[in-house]
């Protein structure tokens, strides 16, 4: 088997799983992933889930006959959303955070910085975050579509390191396993291509939305952000027992960089920046040698006309020492330029974060 590490996973629990009869949310399969989670929680590392379910779950208490139209599918999500919380709730004395969310609302720029907020202040509260798509209000379009893809998004919004899959199979096989004898689980892939998507095949159940296709197109979005994925077998209790002990017992797709060089990559080379603030030497030394985020104390002029989760050159006596995503835009920034962080609510009327750029979205030159 081969070996992981990890310190932030985003793990997906698909409706097999969940509601492993296609309706009514059950706990047969989860129990093991619970106390997964708990132990490594109490092991300093930290998890977000990803869970299907609701619609499953509402499927039960909808009584229907024909085929559901979509608003009757999206009251289901509605209903079927808190048994699926409720379901997972009874695992855990901790919180669970209930985190609803459509492509949309990750293409947002605004909305994006948010999420990703909201799951740092989760994590930071010691909750559980569970991300489901918002299947109430999103129709095609708005939609990521499978709990799979939106995996991938959430690993990328949080910046996690790993995205665990556990689904109702072991891994990706070299042919589907249910129809061929011969098929043998692959361990490890290093890069995902053609002959990758070819062995994936169509859907495997018919009560998620997704298969293996959906799948590898969750592991290519993460590798080339420099996140290891998994697909595991969360069927079997023994998954979490290898999983815990730092084993992968299915199939491993490498990452293809180290997610802070992928991310470093990104922040100094795609994004282009739309501003510029100048800060104090107090402030740089707190940036350089303590590797803390940047206050809005320490900033004492503000150049360009930037938007919320806009790229910006951080520069001190004329030189630019880093480059980071701005939390307010470019006009608030004016407004709480060497206040306090405390003050940010009174001055704003509002208070995105207490810090002007966080130290995960900042490179230092
Ligand atoms: N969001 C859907 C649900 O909770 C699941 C989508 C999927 O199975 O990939 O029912």
């Amino acid at each position: 088997m081969n070996r992981f590490t990890w310190q932030r996973a985003v793990i997906k629990v698909g409706s097999a799983l969940i509601a492993p009869e296609g309706n009514e949310c059950s706990g047969r399969f989860l129990l093991a992933l619970a106390r997964f989670i708990t132990a490594s929680r109490e092991a300093g590392k930290e998890v977000i889930l990803v869970s299907s379910g609701s619609v499953a779950a509402g499927r039960s208490k909808v009584k229907i006959r024909h085929n559901a139209s979509i608003a009757e599918k999206q009251a289901m999500a509605a209903i079927g959303q808190t048994l699926m919380m409720a379901n997972w709730q009874r695992f855990f004395d901790f919180p669970c955070a209930q985190v609803l969310l459509t492509a949309d609302d990750l293409r947002d720029r605004t909305r994006y910085v948010n999420i990703k907020n909201t799951l740092r202040e989760i994590l930071n509260h010691q909750a559980l975050p569970v991300v489901n798509e918002n299947d109430t209000v999103a129709v095609n379009e708005l939609k990521v579509g499978d709990n799979d893809n939106l995996g991938a998004y959430t690993a990328l919004v949080a910046q996690a390191d790993t995205l665990i899959i556990c689904s109702d199979i072991d891994g990706l096989y070299t042919a589907d396993p249910r129809k061929d004898p011969t098929a043998t689980l692959i361990p490890t892939v290093e890069k995902i291509d053609a002959t990758i998507y070819g062995l994936a095949g169509g859907a495997g159940t018919s009560v998620g939305t997704g298969g293996m296709r959906t799948k590898i197109e969750a592991a290519e979005k993460c590798t080339n952000s420099g996140i290891q994925t998994l697909i595991v077998n969360g069927r079997k209790g023994e998954t979490f027992d290898s999983l815990l002990e730092g084993s992968v017992p299915g199939t491993l797709f490498k990452a293809n960089s180290t997610p802070s060089s992928a991310r470093r990559l990104w922040l100094t080379h795609t994004l282009k920046t739309a501003g510029t603030i100048e800060i104090d030497s107090g402030a740089k030394e707190a940036l350089v040698k303590k590797g803390a985020s940047l206050l809005p104390s320490g900033i004492t002029h503000i150049h360009g006309q930037f938007e919320q989760g806009d790229a910006i050159d951080v520069v001190c006596n004329g030189s630019t020492i880093a480059k980071g995503l701005s939390l307010y835009n470019a006009k608030d920034l004016l407004l709480i330029k060497g206040k306090k962080s405390k003050d940010i609510a009174s001055v704003l009327g509002y208070e995105t974060a207490d810090v002007a750029i966080h130290r995960d979205d900042m490179v230092l030159f």
